[in-house]
């Protein structure tokens, strides 16, 4: 007999895991289908800033004539910042042990400059909007100070800044590990999740929808309620399938970040400015190195996206020459790059994205139990979560009692051992060994994005994956691929 579900969540990102975390300690009996593993799409290509929103407060704020002539756009910001400021403070409280605080200097160049008070004013509005449960940390340095700052010695005008602001932001470590600890979690509470599994049908068949999966082992289907399709920058191919290709709520924005070694005076702290074009520019601590983007373009979601191109790695190198042409930074001095597709909420008019970040009940547009959420953030995933699980609410109950929501990261075992590979594998559905290395151990984020645990790692998951030894010498060749074609760092000559 078909299965029948509550509710079908369609894609394994950070919203998709919200939601069906969410969903399920609603009560809701939920399935959730990712096409590849748990957390490998954008929510793996990120600048993994759990941002406290003064981006929002900056475009809100920009001046009194401007707030007037679009004073809707000024509170959707205003919100914006609310919501980020709310999810930073719940998860730095909650899984500490995912985030990192990390010191961020902004310079207040002639370009730049924003008067003192307007920045106090910005902190005080952001520390109201969480009780300021989660400091801030602002500092205000005068011209002075900020000549003497070490982050900023050899930036560009440095003679003539008039100031810098320095404070506190999070980073996610490892936001691919937060996807696969939230759908584990709610696995504990009943939910049934699919990794490498494609949603590639959906049919309505009276008040149910018929939704066919199609795996390694052969296509089935299942049916249900409602169908939470949380596919990020794929949603609207999602609700193409469904039969409604004209509606179209997703735009994709490419972002590309580079890996490169820079001063020692810059170590460990954060640095934040605008390019020309107004877009926010970072260089953020990685270990012993930095990433440095976003550089931004339009792109479809289609795999060119999730790839670094020649063109926005000499922009972001040009970027960064202009900031600080002292550091002489070079194409070979990147160690490799990463580049992923923000999905963004279409504009009303279909041109062109918003900030906006919500859900869409697309009953009232012919898709009767079809829910959409457009323009996720890894910062305020938890509050899509619960956004998306009030939307089904209102249009059904749940059939099964409420379970108790833990938000809490589970603990991951050091290192590649028998028995680290083995737990990834039995208990935590890796079934590549991009699955183990990326998303399950953090070994994969080493500074040579695992590649010497491959070999060791693939010989440990053979006999859990049944591997002959050819699939598994299969397995360590594409791995090494991914690391070149995704990150553009080769394996060194053996
Ligand atoms: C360069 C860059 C920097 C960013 N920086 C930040 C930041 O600092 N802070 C922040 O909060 N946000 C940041 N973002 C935004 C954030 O990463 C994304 O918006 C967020 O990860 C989107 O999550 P998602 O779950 O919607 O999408 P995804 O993670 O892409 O998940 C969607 C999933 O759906 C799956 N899927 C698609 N079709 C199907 C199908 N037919 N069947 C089954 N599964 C399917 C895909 O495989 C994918 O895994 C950044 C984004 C980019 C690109």
């Amino acid at each position: 007999m078909t299965q029948t579900y509550d509710t079908v969540v369609v894609g394994g990102g950070i919203i998709a895991a919200a939601a069906g975390q969410h969903l399920a300690a609603a009560g809701y009996s939920t399935l959730l289908v990712e096409r590849d593993d748990y957390g490998s799409g954008t929510s793996s290509k990120t600048s993994r800033l759990q941002h406290c929103g003064l981006g929002y407060l900056s475009a809100a704020s920009g001046s009194i004539s401007a707030f007037l002539a679009r004073p809707r756009s000024a509170f959707e910001c205003f919100s914006l910042m609310r919501r980020s400021m709310r999810g930073r403070a719940e998860f730095v409280r909650t899984s500490p042990d995912r985030v990192k605080p990390v010191t961020f200097v902004v310079p207040l160049t002639r370009e730049n400059a924003i008067p003192r008070w307007k920045a106090r004013l910005a902190f005080r509005l952001m520390t109201a909007s969480d009780g300021g449960s989660v400091p801030l940390d602002l500092r205000i340095l005068s011209a002075g100070e900020a000549r003497m700052y070490p982050a900023l010695q050899g930036m560009a005008g440095l003679e003539s800044i008039r100031g810098a602001m320095t404070f506190t932001e999070y980073q996610y470590q490892w936001p691919e590990r937060i996807v696969v600890d939230t759908v584990m979690k709610a696995r504990a509470i009943g939910m049934e999740a699919l990794n490498h599994t494609a949603v590639t049908a959906l049919v309505r068949e009276g008040d149910l929808w018929r939704v066919t999966l199609a795996a390694a082992e052969g296509p089935r289907d299942v049916l249900a309620r409602a169908v939470v399709n949380c596919a990020g920058v794929w949603v609207d191919e999602i609700t193409a399938i469904a039969g409604a290709p004209h509606i179209r709520k997703n735009t994709g924005e490419k972002g590309t970040n580079i890996v490169l070694r820079l001063p020692e005076s810059l170590r460990g702290i954060g640095f934040e400015t605008v390019t020309a074009a107004g877009a926010p520019f970072y260089l953020i601590p990685w270990g012993e190195l930095h990433y440095v983007g976003p550089w931004d373009s339009a792109s479809d979601g289609r795999p060119e996206g999730f790839r670094a191109t020649e063109a926005e790695i000499a922009a972001i190198l040009k970027q960064l020459g202009r900031l600080f042409p002292g550091f002489e930074l070079r194409r070979e001095d990147v160690l490799y790059s990463w580049a992923g597709v923000r999905p963004r909420s279409l504009a009303r008019d279909g041109n062109g994205s918003t900030p906006a970040v919500q859900e869409h009940d697309l009953t009232d547009e012919g898709l009767p139990n079809v829910f959409t959420f457009t323009g996720g953030l890894l910062m305020t995933h938890r509050d899509a979560g619960r956004r998306l699980t009030r939307a089904v609410s209102r249009r059904l109950k749940p059939s099964g009692p409420p379970r108790p929501l833990d938000t809490a990261s589970l603990s991951v075992m050091d290192g590649v051992t028998q028995a680290s590979v083995a737990h990834a594998v039995l208990s935590e559905q890796a079934c590549t060994l991009s699955d183990i290395l990326r998303r399950r151990l953090s070994v994969g984020w080493e500074s040579d994005l695992g590649l010497r645990h491959a070999e060791t790692a693939a010989q440990f998951a053979a006999p859990h994956l049944g591997w002959t030894p050819e699939q598994t010498a299969a397995q360590v060749t594409a791995f090494i691929e991914e690391t070149a074609t995704e990150f553009g760092l080769r394996a060194p000559p053996c």
